[in-house]
């Protein structure tokens, strides 16, 4: 099974499905992405704040994968924001994946008490400009900071990557999104284990409809609401199992029963607080 791409507003694609390594300890880290890579991911999707990018990039190397069979994407840490560490820390993060480029650096969270994120999305057209990030992008942002930095350089982001699941839809942000062809991208796609997602009845009964299990339903569901979305697992089958996702289709009904299960109640970080 390979995911199919979207593509991007910077001229690049992205596979719809990617491997998030969020919480993957860095000594399982190189092992886990292998197996991903193995299972046939072609979409990485790491943070130098996860401390693993060197074991990303080691697992990279052993596949023996060339460079554009893989899309790769990293995220500038918190404490880097300021003009002056924005660059280091690029090049730091290229070095510890063994890359010459990115296909995906985005900036992890918005941090606006400290104000920095304008400044910082300057920096990244830069990257964006030379080549050495063929698509720049933002995490956990807002529709205030994404109009702030579309204001201040005129240009989008290609991908905002946010908390989102089904009981914390994000709509409005979606809407504001199109308007502006920015992808929207899962984070916590299955809800981080933090409650009972996949014992909701509307879940329940389109697994049985299809034979498929929960986690299968839910990606399923990102998958048909046009949102990128890169699920982790530290196991090989569930791996397999979150890949296995095209080969059935969810309803209009079971997707509306899906849809209706929004209480726009986020699990994670709040992007305000977050820094
Ligand atoms: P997730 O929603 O993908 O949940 C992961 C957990 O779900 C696993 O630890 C496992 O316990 C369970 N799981 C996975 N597959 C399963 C299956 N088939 N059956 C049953 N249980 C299963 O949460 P996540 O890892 O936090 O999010 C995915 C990725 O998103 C991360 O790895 C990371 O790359 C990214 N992320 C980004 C941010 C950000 O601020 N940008 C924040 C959190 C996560």
């Amino acid at each position: 099974a390979s995911a199919p791409s979207l593509a991007l507003s910077s001229g690049t694609s992205i596979p719809q499905l990617g491997f998030g390594v969020f919480l993957v300890d860095p000594a399982d880290t190189q092992r886990v992405v292998e197996d991903a890579l193995e299972v046939g991911y072609r979409h990485i999707d790491t943070a130098t704040g996860y401390n693993n990018e060197k074991e990303v990039g080691a697992a990279l190397k052993a596949s023996g994968l060339a460079r554009d069979e893989v899309f790769v994407t990293t995220k500038l840490r918190n404490d880097h924001h300021k003009a002056r560490d924005v660059e280091g820390a690029f090049e730091r993060s290229l070095e510890a994946l063994g890359l010459d480029s990115l296909d995906l650096y985005l900036i992890h969270w918005p941090m606006p008490a400290n104000d920095f994120y304008v400044d910082t999305w300057k920096t990244f057209t830069s990257f964006a400009a030379d080549g050495r990030a063929r698509a720049i992008g933002v995490s956990n942002f807002e529709i205030d900071h994404l109009e702030r930095i579309i204001d201040a350089t005129g240009q989008a982001p290609a991908v905002n990557q946010v908390e989102l699941h089904p009981i914390f839809q994000q709509r409005a942000l979606r809407e504001f999104h199109a308007k502006h062809s920015i992808v929207t991208e899962s984070w916590g796609p299955l809800g981080q284990g933090k409650y009972d997602l996949f014992g909701m009845a509307s879940i329940q009964v389109a697994a049985a409809a299809h034979g498929v299990t929960p986690a299968q339903v839910v990606l399923r569901w990102h998958l048909q609401t046009g949102l990128v979305v890169i699920p982790k697992s530290n196991h090989r089958e569930r791996m397999a199992q979150n890949l296995d996702v095209f080969g059935f289709e969810l309803s209009a009904d079971e997707m509306a029963a899906i849809d209706a299960l929004d209480e726009n109640r986020r699990v994670g970080g709040n992007p305000l607080e977050v820094n």
